[in-house]
């Protein structure tokens, strides 16, 4: 893992979210009564999903997603949800690459295109490992940013999220973020603050998928439709 990408530690008081006098974790002054972990899969879904809950709880941003391959297209990712919680005020943690155990999970899967079975093993490796954090550190809740994306099922998603906290025994926060033009505005504050848009979901199997795409080889509603997380 990048290692400078660890943590940012306490966030600064500059930031969109702090202009508009939105409470930070470790504000005491204005601090929130709860506190969330944020699981972020990557920058522009992040700028949606921050907009929305920032007003709510005392977030930190979790980035964890050993799904995405190649390694350097992971940094790549990192580095501009890094970029935006600085702007935002919003503390991070990183965690670990470790691309492969998600791998080995994956394995026998039958991974094919997004939006298959394999994808709800994806949902809860990553969710786990956010469920674990926020249990170890003490948040109140989690939550994740990919209910944003139209490619992806939030009753899938909140049903995982909903059975790993159970398991753990902590607090998932279900949600759909994608409603309430939830994606439109994620776009539109990613073009506000200048940031990357993947035109793949992140694994190999979506990365090859959209090379077949370009190459004008997949159905053609699916060609149609993509150009986001
Ligand atoms: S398509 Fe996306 S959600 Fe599905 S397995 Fe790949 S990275 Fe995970």
């Amino acid at each position: 893992m990048d290692s400078a990408f660890t943590c940012d530690g306490p966030a600064s008081a500059r930031g969109p979210l702090a202009e508009r006098g939105v409470k930070r974790r470790g504000d005491r002054k204005t601090g929130f009564q709860q506190s969330l972990l944020l699981h972020v899969c990557c920058a522009p879904c992040a700028a949606g999903v921050i907009d929305v809950l920032g007003e709510e709880f005392e977030l930190t941003a979790f980035f964890y997603n050993p799904n995405i391959y190649p390694p350097g297209e992971h940094f790549r990712r990192a580095d501009q949800v890094r970029r935006l919680c600085r702007q935002l005020g919003v503390e991070i943690i990183a965690g670990e690459y470790d691309a492969h155990r998600w791998s080995r999970r994956m394995r026998g899967r039958g991974a094919d295109r997004e939006g298959g079975p394999h994808c709800a093993v994806c949902f809860q490796i990553r969710l786990a490992q956010t469920a674990v954090v926020a249990q170890e550190r003490g948040f109140d809740y989690f939550a994740t940013t990919l209910t944003i994306s139209p490619h992806k099922s939030a009753r899938i998603i909140n049903r995982v999220g909903q059975r790993v906290a159970r398991e753990l025994r902590t607090k998932f926060y279900p949600a759909d973020f994608k409603k309430r033009d939830g994606f439109k505005k994620s776009c539109q504050l990613s073009r506000k603050y200048g940031l990357y848009r993947q035109d793949y979901c992140g694994c190999i199997y979506s990365l090859r998928e959209r090379e077949e795409r370009k190459a004008g080889r997949s159905d053609s509603t699916r060609a149609g439709a993509r150009g986001d997380v």
